[in-house]
């Protein structure tokens, strides 16, 4: 029997005595080095008693040693849980309560304080600083560098990832091996991925866009990456010229446009740069072709399915669309029961070797979301145009229903974002005494822009339905964003939630 995700991604590093990772602040790592770390780390793991099976918790900054975590984990055929780094003890507790890892691996900073959570839930607590050290690499140090993976078959659970849970509790969603490999596959392939890409990565690491989509795409390509703590664009800016693709949210790509020193030339030799996890506005795209020349390649994934849309590398990279499914995914959009006709508005849904387990130990969350054919309902609302590029509408949560109707945020938005003065824009439902719900906007200042949010609204009003228009908006700064880019619209509804009742 194999390991088939350490087969494919890990073991061929033993050949590469090149550099994998190119690390600023620290020089670089082989391909060796790095698998030489992993057979480190998982002979130190089993020590602290990690079997087949058993979950490892691990909230640590990004580093080389955190990354070699995962590949440990998975030799030992152990189940990989990263979380975000900004969680609290309190949010930690719910997860190693939920998840009864064997291991709780910290930041050394925070040991102190999730000392408590890790003895509470029969945890053992090992820790990994940012810079390497800690408690994981004095056991690792003087193990043997080498390492017989564990065997483990294609269903075999590789990672639990939770979902970021803006309602409700997070869901931990089981990964198998063949989830995460075959969906890297199919990106590899797809996005052409080779030995000869060195790949921008300054996404992190707790989460599947930079963890699987990214890192596992490059591990499996044989290519190398400038593997960056995070992202800072002055850096980003420094380090392109040695890239050759980058994956990044879309805020990476707004933060970029930002500067005066992306040009043409600074990226001209780059072949591609990818946007997901959140979306990628129209006019960001457009205006990052005519300042750089490149059409940035949406997809749309998440923690549930991997990924399971992109715009395509050859053909037309459809601005505002996340393009088609992937090869071997299926996508369904659905109303009523019933697929619905071109350019109408459904739930996603999908079906594939992307698609999880289920959630860990919630069995009935797991059979409202996965219907006994097999797909997964998404959560998004999408439609599907005459060409067949999707277009994600939104987060079901996030319709708005008011005096009956439904209004998809996404249409408002789009003509918001068009009025002068207007950054972005964010459209939820508020209590409304009358409607149920009534069409809120919270608009984003461009920079030294006067914007007034009655004349904001005064601009799209020929333009949009009576019910779809929003009944009242405020004007901010910046939209509240959480790491990956996504606007925090649950915060929004909170904050102004009383704003039609008062
Ligand atoms: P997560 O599980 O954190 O990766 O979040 C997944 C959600 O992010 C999806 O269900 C979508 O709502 C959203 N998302 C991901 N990619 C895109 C995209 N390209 N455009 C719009 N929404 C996206």
């Amino acid at each position: 029997m194999t390991n088939p995700l350490f087969d494919a991604i890990f073991a061929p590093l033993a050949s590469r005595a090149d550099d994998l990772l190119i690390l600023p602040e620290r020089g670089a790592m082989s391909g060796q080095a790095f698998l030489a770390l992993v057979a480190r780390q998982a002979h130190a793991l089993r020590q602290a008693e990690l079997g087949a099976g058993d979950r490892i918790a691990v909230q640590v900054a990004k580093s080389p040693e955190a990354l070699a975590v995962y590949g440990a984990a998975v030799a030992l055929g152990a189940v990989f849980l990263p979380l975000n780094t900004a969680y609290t003890a309190d949010e930690v507790d719910y997860f190693v309560g939920n998840a009864t890892p064997r291991i709780l691996l910290c930041d050394g900073a925070k040991a102190s304080a999730l000392q408590g959570v890790a003895d509470r839930h029969g945890a053992r607590l090992l820790t990994l600083d940012a810079d390497g050290t800690g408690s994981l690499s004095d056991a690792a140090r003087g193990m043997p560098d080498r390492i017989d993976p564990e065997p483990r078959g294609a269903e075999d659970l590789a990672a639990l990832l939770y979902t970021s849970g803006t309602t409700g509790r997070s869901k931990g969603a089981m990964l198998t091996h063949r989830n995460l490999l075959s969906n890297a596959q199919v990106l590899v392939d797809l996005w052409r991925f080779t030995k000869a890409d060195v790949l921008l990565h300054a996404l992190p690491i707790f989460h599947t866009h930079g963890l699987f989509v990214a890192s596992n795409v490059s591990l499996l390509s044989g290519g190398r990456m400038i593997f960056l703590p995070g992202f800072d664009a002055g850096q980003v800016i420094g380090l392109l010229p040695q890239a050759t693709a980058m994956m990044g949210v879309p805020t990476f790509y707004t933060r970029l446009l930002d500067d005066p020193r992306l040009t043409r030339d600074l990226v001209g030799h780059m072949r591609l740069f990818v946007s997901g996890s959140a979306p990628l506005l129209a006019e960001t795209h457009e205006r990052f072709e005519a300042r750089t020349g490149h059409r940035i390649l949406e997809r749309y994934g998440m923690t549930e399915t991997n990924m399971n849309t992109s715009n395509p590398y050859d053909g037309e990279r459809r601005a505002g669309t996340v393009g088609f499914p992937l090869p071997g995914v299926e996508v369904r959009i659905v109303a009523e029961g019933h697929e619905v006709a071109t350019g109408e508005v459904g739930m996603i849904e999908v079906r594939g070797p992307n698609v999880f387990q289920g959630y860990w130990q919630m069995p009935e969350k797991t059979a409202e979301e996965m219907r006994a054919d097999g797909f997964f309902i998404t959560g998004d609302l999408g439609m599907r145009d005459a060409d067949g590029y999707i277009h994600i509408v939104g987060r079901a949560k996030d319709l708005v229903i008011t005096g009956g109707y439904n209004v998809y945020p996404k249409e408002v938005e789009l003509l918001l974002d068009e009025v002068e003065g207007v950054a972005e824009s964010a459209v939820i439902g508020l209590p409304h005494p009358d409607f149920g719900e009534a069409v809120f906007a919270v608009l984003a200042r461009a920079k030294g822009a006067a914007l007034e949010a009655d004349a904001a609204l005064a601009a799209i009003r020929d333009r949009l339905a009576r019910f779809k228009q929003p009944k009242g908006a405020v004007v901010v700064d910046d939209l509240p964003r959480n790491t990956m880019g996504k606007v925090q619209k649950a915060l929004l509804r909170d904050t102004y939630k009383d704003w039609f009742t008062r």
